[in-house]
């Protein structure tokens, strides 16, 4: 056996730090001698790495442990706010932004309407770190470190780049996003992120599931998806996988926002649903309600039994389910989410998506596939953007730096 390199051993280090505060995210409060117990690493180890921990404010003694066999020991539990994320959501409509703290509690969320195209990428950077700003204070007077932000649009992103490659529907071509939102927010570039809403809302799907092989759609304007196989997000050969709502369902069907024609977005799209539910004048067209009020007044109809919402909700969980088939019988995943506007009407969706997967899909019973309505709904992609943003410090607890004792004690 060769003698360990000091870099392996930081690698190590990092790794176990890490490990412990996963393991004090899924199990609360432990002693150090329970964190041991379910980390699998050494007492003096645990009793090291948890000074360490101290010593950076992401955990603090959380009173005694209560009987069981052996001394009750003191107890150490993350400190919530200690470290948050931030994600941003840049839509048509308006811009948003939403606080996670360490144990995935919302610590602010808030909207702003907004005309996106209209107001061209530079003004709309400027809302959208107007409302940065909000949130970084918001982390401030908790106490907290920002570890950083992602900003989620509906588009191709260059991840690497932090560049926006293309977003018909916001009328954006190469804008760089992330070196935008950093010279505006004081933020370094290293803590500023983009990607596309579908990845980030199946991120945020994926996290809350304890399952390998996900599909999410999502349902607004534009169609979505993010595809998660083997507990990997699938980005394809340059970043571009996912876009879903531009499969050709229908060649001579209508002309799509992209130019070409019959993609599913115009068989399933927000426009379309709202387009079978309701003649053209009617307040669900009205530009300037927001998508949940539409979407209040959708369900209401439907919950009274009004034959035209009806009748128009199962064409469209019909049609969304012969998109979905196409994916469960090329990926076979364990569950599709339908988020966004689908969310919003799981009672009438999911039941017509189940029945065309159920008929179309060659495996038997689906291949297993489970179809479910998102419980996050329009906040998955600000909310996957916020956990993207905390994923460097869960994989790294060591980047947060470490704090005077004096300010440790006080919060
Ligand atoms: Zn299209």
């Amino acid at each position: 056996m060769g003698h360990s390199r000091p870099a392996d051993q930081a690698d190590l280090r990092r790794g176990n730090l890490a490990l412990l505060v996963r393991t004090l995210r899924e199990h609360g409060a432990l002693s150090r001698a329970q964190l041991a117990v379910r980390s699998g690493l050494s007492k003096a180890t645990v009793s090291s790495l948890v000074t360490d921990l101290e010593q950076r404010g992401l955990v603090r003694s959380a009173g005694v442990s209560a009987g069981g066999q052996g001394r009750p020991g003191q107890l150490v539990g993350l400190r919530p706010t200690s470290v948050c994320g931030i994600g941003l959501d840049l839509h048509i409509g308006h811009v948003s932004a939403l606080v996670n703290d360490l144990s995935g509690a919302v610590l602010m969320r808030r909207r702003v309407a907004c005309d996106v195209p209209g107001l061209g990428p530079e003004r709309a950077l400027d809302a959208l770190a107007g409302l940065a700003r909000e949130a970084l204070d918001a982390v401030a007077a908790a106490g907290g470190h920002a570890a950083g932000l992602t900003v989620s649009v509906p588009g191709l992103v260059d991840t690497e780049a932090g560049v926006v490659r293309l977003a018909p529907r916001l009328r954006w071509r190469e804008v760089p996003v992330a070196d935008g939102m950093a010279a505006r927010t004081g933020l370094a570039l290293s803590q500023v992120a983009v990607d596309n809403d579908a990845n980030l809302g199946a991120m945020a799907e994926h996290a809350a599931r304890p399952v390998s092989d996900l599909v999410y759609v999502t349902g607004d304007f534009g169609i979505g998806s993010g595809v998660v196989c083997g507990g990997r997000l699938v980005r394809g050969a340059v970043g571009f996988a996912g876009e879903i709502g531009h499969m050709s369902m229908d060649p001579m069907g209508p002309t799509c926002s992209c130019g070409r024609r019959g993609c599913w977005e115009t068989q399933v799209g927000l426009a379309a649903m709202l387009h079978a539910c309701a003649d053209p004048e009617d307040p669900v067209h009205d530009p300037t309600r927001d998508r949940d009020e539409r979407m209040t007044i959708i369900r209401a109809r439907a919950e009274r039994g009004d034959q035209r919402t009806l009748h128009a909700l199962h064409q469209i969980g019909t049609a969304l389910g012969a998109g979905v088939s196409i994916v469960v019988n090329l990926l076979n995943p364990a569950v599709v989410v339908l988020g966004g506007y689908f969310a919003a009407l799981p009672e009438w969706l999911v039941e017509p998506v189940r029945q065309e997967v159920a008929a179309r899909v060659l495996a038997p019973g689906a291949g297993g596939a489970r179809v479910v309505g998102s419980t996050l709904g329009f906040t998955a992609p600000a909310t996957g953007g916020a956990l993207a943003a905390l994923r460097r410090v869960l994989d790294d607890p060591a980047s947060v730096p470490t704090v005077p004792s004096a300010e440790v004690a006080r919060t």
